[in-house]
């Protein structure tokens, strides 16, 4: 049976319940249901295993459509080796661009280190990044989660707070005309973002740093291989005056350049200012064609707890990070993996609540110990003006590709499959 109380019945926001629809969900049923709050990647992926584990699921996004902004395009091996299950991957492949390489590079001197994810061949179904953007995988999720029973998908409401019991936890959602109503069900999932009001709810603090400059992230028509013909796909240029990152997906260029944090989002976003910005990285004769941009202030800041009771937190609402590695979204898709596998055995009585605890122990940790360092010493390597200091990172990277045994060892931790293994031993 598929419930659906969507953009389609519920128009404007109004929570007003259509009774065909609500009508099949049981008030015991209800109570049985999980609640996930946000249809990011993050959400929608938690909502389709736990359907397909047979567990009834309602997902309330507070948008009136998936979200289809410029956000993340990174997919990772070991990411795309978990989303295979879902058969999204031939079709995430075939609307992304498959990058065997990366690079660091210096912008005076071009290539510093090509890395080879074909190392990992032994090791993964995808040895290579794949750049699709994240709305894609989003679209993909949505489309199939409306062929699977018992899963209600609510748009245009806005979580507002969460309460629980020893047996329930209950979401208090809020419709665009003001009114209110409550979702009791035996768990909530909190994949509502940075801004997550089921953190709020619980209590729970980001703690960590917030990065001072502001990220412009912008896409363009112009192909970056005719100026730099040894460009790889996904390249990180580090200037002592200014760095970007310059990555491919299969139309485009997406041009990544730090701003100064003190300009309004308008003025680092003004045409004239970004063609200049532009023109700086490679000048040309012609203006540049610029579809999509974004301005957004980047945080490194991990939740102090992912569990609380029956609450549970996963994604951006549990962890930000720079995208410098294209970690976050890797590492929440990882979360709802990890997550969903606790819950679905809770669920069948193969495990108690407590278990949950170990979702938080290992995630936690790898946000922590593996994609803050990651991606903190990635903005090291790129914001370091001091020649010295950037020497000695370039002669690291350097001999890291020069020796097999590191060269393996780095693309295994930069592709997101060490910090899968290690979690083994995280009790
Ligand atoms: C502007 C921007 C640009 C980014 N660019 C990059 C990039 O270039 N590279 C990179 O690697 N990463 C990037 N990221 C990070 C990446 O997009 C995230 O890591 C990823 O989206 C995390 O997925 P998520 O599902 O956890 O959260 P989100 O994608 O944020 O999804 C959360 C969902 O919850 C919904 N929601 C929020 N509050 C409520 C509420 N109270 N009630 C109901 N629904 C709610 C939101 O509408 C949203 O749909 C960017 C992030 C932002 C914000």
């Amino acid at each position: 049976m598929i419930v659906w109380t969507n953009k389609v019945s519920i128009k404007h926001g109004s929570s007003r319940v259509n009774p065909r629809q609500i009508g099949q969900v049981t008030m015991s049923k209800a109570e049985e249901r999980v609640i996930v709050v946000g249809a990011g990647p993050v959400g929608l992926v938690a909502t389709t295993l736990l359907a397909e584990a047979g567990i009834p699921v309602t997902l309330v996004e507070i948008s009136t459509d998936l979200p289809r902004d410029l956000r993340a395009s990174t997919f990772h091996p070991p990411t795309l080796d978990m989303l295979e299950r879902f058969g999204v991957v031939p079709d995430m492949i075939s609307q992304g661009l498959i990058c065997p390489t990366w690079q660091f590079r210096d912008r005076e001197h071009g290539v510093v280190a090509t890395f080879e994810l074909g190392l990992l061949s032994g090791d993964t179904n995808h040895p290579y990044r794949l750049q699709c953007e994240q709305w894609r995988l989003s679209e993909m999720l949505f489309a199939r989660l409306q062929r699977m029973a018992d899963v209600e998908v609510r748009f245009g409401v806005r979580a507002l707070g969460v309460t629980q019991s020893a047996d329930h936890a209950t979401v208090e959602i809020e419709a665009a005309d003001g009114s209110r109503e409550s979702l009791k069900g035996r768990f909530v999932v909190g994949s509502d973002g940075l801004k997550s009001a089921v953190r709020s709810a619980i209590g729970v603090e980001m703690e960590g740093q917030t990065i001072p400059e502001i990220f412009l992230t912008l896409s363009t028509t112009y192909d970056y291989r005719e100026a730099m013909p040894d460009l790889s796909n996904i390249s990180y240029i580090s200037d002592p005056k200014e760095w970007f990152v310059l990555i491919r997906t299969k139309s485009l260029w997406r041009v990544l350049i730090p701003s100064d944090p003190t300009m309004s989002d308008a003025d680092i976003t003004d045409p004239v200012r970004m063609e200049a910005r532009l023109q700086n990285i490679v000048p040309r004769s012609v203006p540049y064609e610029v579809r999509h941009k974004t301005a957004y202030r980047v945080h490194e800041r991990v939740a102090s707890a992912y569990v609380s009771g029956r609450v549970l937190l996963a994604g951006d609402a549990a962890h930000v990070n720079n995208p410098l590695g294209g970690m976050g979204l890797n590492g929440g898709i990882h979360d709802a993996f990890n997550l969903a596998e606790k819950l679905i055995a809770v669920f069948r009585g193969e495990a108690d609540l407590a278990s949950l605890s170990r979702y938080e122990r290992q995630r936690r940790k790898v946000a922590l110990d593996v994609v803050q360092q990651t991606t903190l010493r990635n903005r090291s390597i790129l914001n370091s003006t001091d020649p010295a200091v950037r020497l000695a990172y370039q002669n690291d990277l350097r001999q890291t590709v020069a020796d097999p045994v590191r060269h393996k060892d780095y693309v295994l931790r930069t592709s997101m499959i060490q910090s899968l293994r290690d979690l083994k031993s995280v009790a």
